[in-house]
C-alpha cells in the first residue's frame, strides 16, 4: 500500500521557475542538508524522530529546476525497511510534497528477543540455498516498526537462475514477516517488433534509464549489436522496452528476432526435453547481429558459446535471423555439448541433420502465426521465395541427399545431413502428410528418393524424444549412420514408459526407407 502525503499549502506557481530551467549537477552535499530540513520541520509528514538518520540514495532533476531527492532512513543505528521517502521541492528549495509509506512514528528499540544464529536457523527450516549473515534492520512495512532480522538466502532456482533472497524474520517472534527476491525484480516485459515473427513478447532487463536485450528468466542470455563490424559490438538498448519496427530499418528488429528465438529454443528444450540451457547448467548464450556486410550466413561458435548472425547479401538471402536457423544453431551447441559430433563425413551429416531437426520442432514450439511449423529450413530469409533444406524431400535443394549410400559421407556436410533429415521425417509424419509425399529409397544406393512405399508418422514429439535421447545419451564423436540407425532404435526402446508405446520397429523402418538398413 502507498499513500503520498502531499504538502498543497506550501505550493508556489511553477509557471515562473519553467522559464529558468537549471541543468547544471545539484551540490550533493547542499541537497542532502535541505532536504534533511525539511524532514525535520515537518515530522508529522515525514514520521521524523530524534535518533533518525538519512542517506541520499538519487536525485532527479526536473527541466524547471525542481528536485526529488530520495533517502534512506535509520533509526537508532538500524536500516529501516520501509523507512525510505522522497522530498520533493521546487527549484527555490521550497518544500513541494514528501512522498513515504511509512505511517507509524518509532524511536530508538530494545533488544531483540531472538538472536542472529536463531534467526538465521528458523530461515535454514524454510529456505533452499545458503543462507547468509542476518542484519538487524526495522521492519515498517504497513506496521508499526519493530525489530526483525534480514536474513539473505542466495543460491540457484531448478531452472538455474540465481536467487538473493531476503527473509524478514520477525526478532521477538521468529515469524516470517515478509520475503522478496533481489534477482526478479530486474526482469521487466517488452515487446520485440521482429522481421520475421511479428510482434512478441520479450523478457528483457531493467537498468538505469530504460532496458537492456538480455532476459534474466533464461540464464541472462542476450543480444549484441555488432554494427557491421566483425568483434566487439554493444548490447542493445531501448528507453521505452519496444525493440525494433518490424522492418531492417531499425536496427533493433533483428536483435529482437534472434533473441526471441534464443528464448523460443530456451524454452523448447526446458520444457521438452527437461534441459536448461545449451550447456545444460542455467547458463544462456548470447547473440551476435548485423555481422560484417552483406555476410550471407549465420554460425555457432563453441569458443564463444554465441551465435552469430549476418544481414543477407539482399539478392539471394535476407537477415538470417529466422526461428527455425536460430534453434538450429543453438543446436549446434547442444550437440557439441553431447554427443559432440565431428563436422565432418556421416558424423557431421548426422550433426548438421541434429540442428536442422530440432531447429525445425523449436518453430513447431513456437506455435507463432507469422512463422508456422514446417519442415523447410530458413524458408523465411529467401529473397523470391523457395527455402534452403526441405526434410520431406531433401534433394530438391539440388545437393542433399535422399538416401544413404556408400560414399554419402563424402558430401559437404549440410548435404550429407539429408539422409537423417528424410529418416526424421518418414518417421515424424510417414510418407503421406499435410507437409507433403515423402517418397522412399527404392533399393539404397541411390541419391535421389523414388520409392512409393508407405510409412505412417508417429509423431514428431515422439521422433523428437527419440532422437534427442539417442543425441545425449548414445551418440559420440565418431557415429555414423549405421550407429545413428542403432542408438535411436535403442533409445525408441528406452522410451516406452515415456512414449507410452514401444516405436523401435517404426525406427528401423523409417532407417530402411532412407536406405541404412
Ligand atoms: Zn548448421
Amino acid at each position: 500500500m502507498h499513500s503520498i502525503f502531499r504538502l498543497t499549502l506550501l505550493s508556489v506557481a511553477l509557471s515562473a521557475a519553467m522559464a529558468q530551467a537549471q541543468t547544471q549537477r545539484p551540490d550533493f552535499a547542499q541537497v542532502q542538508s535541505r532536504a534533511e530540513g525539511h524532514v525535520r520541520q515537518f515530522p508529522g509528514l515525514s514520521m521524523h524522530g530524534a535518533d533518525h538518520r538519512y542517506h541520499v540514495r538519487d536525485i532527479v532533476v526536473d527541466a524547471d529546476g525542481g528536485q526529488h531527492v530520495r533517502m534512506d532512513r535509520s533509526i537508532g543505528g538500524l536500516r529501516v525497511i520501509g523507512g525510505d521517502l522522497v522530498v520533493q521541492t521546487d527549484r527555490m528549495g521550497n518544500l513541494r510534497a514528501m512522498h513515504h509509506t511509512m505511517r507509524w512514528q518509532a524511536g530508538a528499540t530494545g533488544k531483540p528477543t531472538l538472536n542472529a544464529q536463531r534467526a538465521a536457523m528458523v530461515v535454514t527450516r524454510t529456505q533452499d540455498g545458503t543462507v547468509g549473515k542476518p542484519e538487524l534492520v526495522l521492519y515498517a512495512r504497513d506496521q508499526v516498526p519493530a525489530l526483525a532480522w534480514d536474513v539473505p538466502v542466495s543460491g540457484e532456482s531448478a531452472d538455474g537462475t540465481p536467487f538473493e533472497k531476503h527473509v524478514i524474520v520477525d526478532a521477538a517472534t521468529g515469524s516470517q514477516l515478509d520475503l522478496w527476491d533481489d534477482i526478479h525484480t530486474a526482469a521487466a516485459t517488452g515487446t520485440g517488433k521482429t522481421i520475421y515473427s511479428g510482434n512478441v513478447t520479450l523478457t528483457t532487463n531493467s537498468v538505469s534509464g530504460g532496458y537492456e536485450l538480455r532476459d534474466p528468466s533464461r540464464g541472462n542470455t542476450y543480444t549484441i549489436n555488432l554494427k557491421n563490424r566483425t568483434s566487439g559490438g554493444t548490447i542493445f538498448t531501448d528507453a521505452d522496452n519496444t525493440w525494433g519496427n518490424n522492418s531492417t530499418s531499425d536496427t533493433a528488429s533483428a536483435g529482437a528476432d534472434a533473441q526471441y528465438g534464443t528464448a523460443v529454443t530456451w524454452d523448447y528444450y526446458k520444457n521438452v526435453h527437461g534441459r536448461t540451457g545449451i550447456a545444460n547448467d542455467g547458463k544462456g548464450a548470447y547473440n551476435r547481429v548485423h555481422y560484417s556486410r552483406n555476410y550471407a550466413n549465420a554460425y555457432w561458435s563453441d569458443s564463444c558459446f554465441c551465435m552469430t548472425y549476418g544481414d543477407g547479401d539482399g539478392t539471394s538471402l535476407k537477415a538470417l535471423v529466422s526461428l527455425d536457423v536460430a534453434g538450429h544453431e543453438m543446436t549446434h551447441g547442444v550437440t557439441s555439448r553431447t554427443a559432440n559430433l565431428t563436422y565432418s563425413g556421416e558424423s557431421g551429416g548426422l550433426n548438421e541433420a541434429t540442428s536442422d531437426i530440432f531447429g525445425s520442432m523449436v518453430e513447431f514450439y513456437a506455435a507463432n502465426a507469422n512463422d508456422p511449423g514446417d519442415y523447410l529450413i530458413g524458408e523465411k530469409i529467401m529473397v523470391g521465395g523457395g527455402s534452403l533444406r526441405s526434410m520431406v524431400k531433401p534433394s530438391s535443394d539440388g545437393g542433399s541427399a535422399d538416401c544413404w549410400y556408400s560414399g554419402v559421407g563424402s558430401l559437404d556436410v549440410h548435404y550429407s545431413s539429408g539422409v537423417a533429415n528424410h529418416f526424421f521425417f518418414l518417421l515424424a509424419e510417414g510418407t503421406n502428410s499435410s507437409y507433403g509425399k515423402s517418397p522412399t529409397c527404392v533399393s539404397g544406393n541411390t541419391r535421389v528418393a523414388t520409392g512409393t512405399g508407405t510409412l505412417t508418422g508417429i509423431g514428431r514429439n515422439a521422433a523428437a524424444k527419440i532422437w534427442y535421447r539417442a543425441l545425449t545419451t548414445k551418440m559420440t564423436s565418431s557415429t555414423n549412420y549405421a550407429g545413428a540407425r542403432a542408438a535411436t532404435i535403442a533409445a525408441a526402446a528406452e522410451l516406452v514408459g515415456t512414449l507410452g508405446a514401444d516405436y523401435s520397429a517404426q525406427v528401423a523402418a523409417a532407417w530402411s526407407a532412407v536406405g541404412r538398413n
